[in-house]
This record gives C-alpha cells, structure tokens and sequence, in this order.
C-alpha cells in the first residue's frame, strides 16, 4: 500500500533528508587513498547521532553498518570494514540513511577516489545524469513506467547496464515502503504517481553486465562480470509544483563524485 504524505509531513521529511545529505557530503570529503571503509562508516554514525537522528541503516535487517560503502564491482550493500581501504582509481558508492523526528530521508552518491579511469568517470557521470533524469520524470500523472524508462534510455545510450535486481522504493516513517521504483520499464506504464508519494529514486549502472551476485557474507551485491557499477540516489516528494528533493540542503551542491572535495 502506498503512504501519502500530506505537505506538513513533507515538510518534516526535509529534516531527516537534509541531515542524511549532510551525512553523505561529510562522507564524500573522506572518500581519499588510504581510508577505510570503516573510518567513513564511524564519522557518518558520529555526525548523525550528533544531531539527534539515528542511523537508518544500522541493524536494519542486521546490516552492520551506518552506511552501505560498496567498492568498484560492489554494486549496493558493501560491509564496512577496516580491510577495505580505499586506492587512487576506486569508485565507490556511499549510502547513508538518517532518521529524524519519526522520518527516513535515504541517499547515495558514488565518489571517484583521487583519479579514476575515462570509463569509471563516464559511468558514474551517466549515473548520475539517470539519477536527474528520472527525478524530472517525478511529477503527478506520470507513471512509475515513465521513471524507469528515463534511466534505461540513457544508460544504454551509453552503452551501459540496468540492475535489475534491485530497485528504489517509496520513504517515510520507515525506510523501505510502496512501491517498488524501477530502473528500467516502458513510458506510460505502471502505478501512476500522484501528489504526496515520497519516493527513494536509484539507478544502479553497471559498466558490463546488469547480472548481480550476492557474496557470501549475505549482503554484498556484485556484478556478475565484476566490472564497476555506480549508483546514484535521492528522496523525492512528488508535489504539485513538481518533484521535491528532500535529501538536500543549502550548503552543497545537489551532486558531488569528488572524493575529498570539501
Ligand atoms: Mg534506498
């Protein structure tokens, strides 16, 4: 069943969302040569809890991290850890979840860590480039369809992978609500969207196959191929003024893959 918010329930989500995108940026600044995941993952939960929020992701399902830190051909759902440290070339994707006054605002963005390969730059700037495009197909009377064929379109104008395996869903007061958000799908199909859906709205690009494996440890997703995938994500609120991104806030920019840039 779809949750819809009413515009002082939007109102309240811009709270957690702006403190999961701060969360993100600080995330963002220590994505260097040398870092661990796990190094990223603690300064995420500090900040978080510093501000009265609760992180999203901890314990959730048993997931033990605050952040999903994915690495390269990790594609969602990376384990932080103390072992993985980060090299001059990585990609990777970095996802955080706050939970503020009763709502979740979920969002990821994939940093180059120091100078990446063309091919790493142009996948995570296509990814990025689905991620907008999809969100401008967030307005009332579009379908879910219409959202899912803006990111397939432009990935595989690029020659680049779906994921199909895994998908955006609808936020509120928990993490994980209705509906499923596809990344891929036909123009005009599926659930039409209607004003007060909140929806987390992220393509998962792969550079060669969509086909995903689950490691061993039960969470971490990978490429079948092992080639890199990036992955993008925002909060969005589906108003009559059009799409709201709620995972935002004044100080940044609306996307950032440098790793270390402040
Ligand atoms: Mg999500």
């Amino acid at each position: 069943m779809i949750k819809i918010k009413s515009p002082q329930q939007i109102e309240q989500m811009k709270a957690a969302g702006a403190l999961s995108k701060a969360a993100l940026r600080l995330a963002g600044t220590l994505c260097v040569p040398g870092a661990t995941t796990l190094a990223i993952d603690t300064a995420v939960e500090n900040y978080i809890r510093l501000h009265g929020a609760v992180p999203t992701f901890k314990g959730y399902g048993g997931f033990p991290g605050s952040v999903c830190a994915s690495v390269n051909e990790q594609v969602v759902h990376g384990i932080p850890s103390p072992a993985v440290v980060l090299s001059e070339g990585d990609i990777v994707s970095i996802d955080t979840g706050a939970t503020y006054q009763g709502w979740v605002g979920d969002n990821a963005w994939t940093f180059c860590v120091g100078k990446v390969s063309e091919q790493s730059r142009a996948l995570c700037e296509v990814a990025r480039d689905c991620l907008k495009a999809a969100i401008e197909q967030a307005v009332p009377g579009n379908r879910l369809g219409d959202i899912g064929a803006a990111v397939q379109e432009l990935a595989e104008e690029n020659g680049f992978g779906v994921v199909r395996d895994y998908v955006g869903h609808g936020v509120g007061r928990v993490m994980h609500e209705d509906p499923e958000v596809r990344n891929y799908g036909k123009r005009h199909r599926g659930v039409k969207l209607q004003v007060g859906m909140v929806i987390a709205i992220e393509p998962m690009i792969t550079m060669g196959t969509y086909d995903c494996e689950t490691l061993g440890n039960g969470w971490t997703v990978v490429t079948a191929d092992r080639l890199p995938a990036a992955h993008y994500e925002n909060t969005v609120a589906i108003t009559a003024d059009g799409p709201v991104i709620l995972t935002t806030d004044e100080d940044g920019p609306w996307c950032s893959m440098e790793g270390g840039a402040r």
